[in-house]
């Protein structure tokens, strides 16, 4: 079994691609380090972890995961200080999340500091692709997946675990349209909507086409049974603020992900003395504070975009407009803090960044 010591095997390429980046033209998640991490598990444990030249996958058709989704991922970020300290942002988090997707979706858990010391690792291999301008980062991918070759129901004997990183550019955050989806659901309770499994977004994808059909760029879920509460929006968190209060969807219900932004969003707001609602929020309440002009905000909290103001909520066939986006006060100091403490222009008081 793996333990803190863990070996890690090496192989590096002779041929980088580094040189053929268009680095002022990264679209996000096409552009893939030299590296790769593979750990496979067999025989009730972990192997030893080998970072090895970017290449393909070789697989056998009834490999388990493409026929019964046995499949689970985190995404995260390294960026660049202007001292040249690369640092992880909250990676324990991840580490965290990653075990519990992995048992809900029956599959052998990676003792979390093993896996953040496997991030850090193809960080630190891959550390020259971390790009050096202003909004720039490094976008982390740890996924795993079922690896038997079997067509039979049951949870796999054998699993694959990788990393790969992508150069990102500025995720250019404009405004986004949402539709409060009454019908499609992401998540049931007692379903798997708190773990980050492949099955979700491939779920998501249809009601998500419908809704941009009609104008939207993005649904926001509403609980299964009653589509009367606000759970997420897209695949992002989803904050309001009322009346210069933080208001966000608790995470009591195993039908929201419990995202690393959101967190930090509640943390920051709370220390800087903003009010802070965890609760169940209504769709009528929202409805209600866009009509009498009390929503100052509603934005969504994720790794990619970190924050994404809403400029439309559409609701049974009405739309409302919120305020303008340099309006909001209390949304932009909080992207703005928690981008300089992602690139450590501001003391990290939290203690959040680890360095590779
Ligand atoms: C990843 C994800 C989020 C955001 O989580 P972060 O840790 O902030 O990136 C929110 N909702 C869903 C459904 C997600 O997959």
């Amino acid at each position: 079994m793996l333990d803190d010591t863990i070996s890690i095997k090496i192989e590096k390429t002779t041929n980088s691609k580094i040189k053929d980046v268009d680095w002022e033209n990264l679209p996000f998640g096409k552009v893939f380090s030299d590296h790769i991490l593979e750990m496979d598990y067999s025989d009730g444990r972990w192997h030893e972890p080998v970072i090895k030249p970017f290449q393909a996958l070789s697989l056998h058709p009834a490999t388990s995961a493409i026929h019964y989704g046995q499949s689970i991922f985190e995404g995260m970020k390294a960026n660049r200080a202007e001292n040249g300290d690369i640092l992880l942002f909250r990676p324990d988090m991840n580490a965290k999340r990653f075990a519990e997707s992995s048992e809900r979706l029956c599959m052998p858990t990676i003792p979390e500091s093993v896996f953040t010391e496997l991030v850090r690792k193809i960080v630190e291999v891959d550390k020259d692709w971390i790009p050096n301008k202003e909004g720039y980062s490094l976008y982390i991918r740890p996924f795993m997946f079922a690896t038997d070759d079997f067509i039979g129901i049951k949870p796999s004997d054998t699993y694959k675990f990788m990393i790969f990183t992508c150069p990102v550019g500025v995720y250019y955050s404009n405004p986004v349209n949402v539709k409060i989806e009454e019908f499609y659901t992401r998540a049931a309770r007692g379903g798997v909507g708190r773990a980050k499994t492949a099955g979700n977004y491939a779920a998501s994808l249809y009601p998500a086409k419908k809704g941009q059909e009609e104008g939207f760029h993005q649904l926001v879920w509403t609980d299964g049974i009653e589509h009367k509460y606000i759970e997420e929006s897209g695949t992002m968190n989803i904050v309001f603020v009322i009346d210069g209060k933080l208001i966000t969807p608790s995470e009591d219900s195993d039908t929201i992900l419990r995202g690393v932004t959101k967190r930090s969003v509640v943390e920051i707001a709370q220390h800087w003395g903003v009010e802070v609602e965890e609760r169940k929020v209504t769709v009528a309440e929202i409805i209600e504070a866009a009509k009498d002009g009390s929503l100052e905000d509603a934005f969504g909290a994720g790794t990619a975009a970190t924050i994404a103001p809403i400029a439309k909520i559409g609701y049974r066939g009405e739309v409302y407009d919120l305020p303008p986006v340099e309006s909001r006060t209390i949304s932009n100091k909080i992207k703005n803090y928690l981008s300089d403490v992602k690139t450590g222009k501001v003391e990290d008081t939290m203690n959040w960044c680890l360095k590779v």
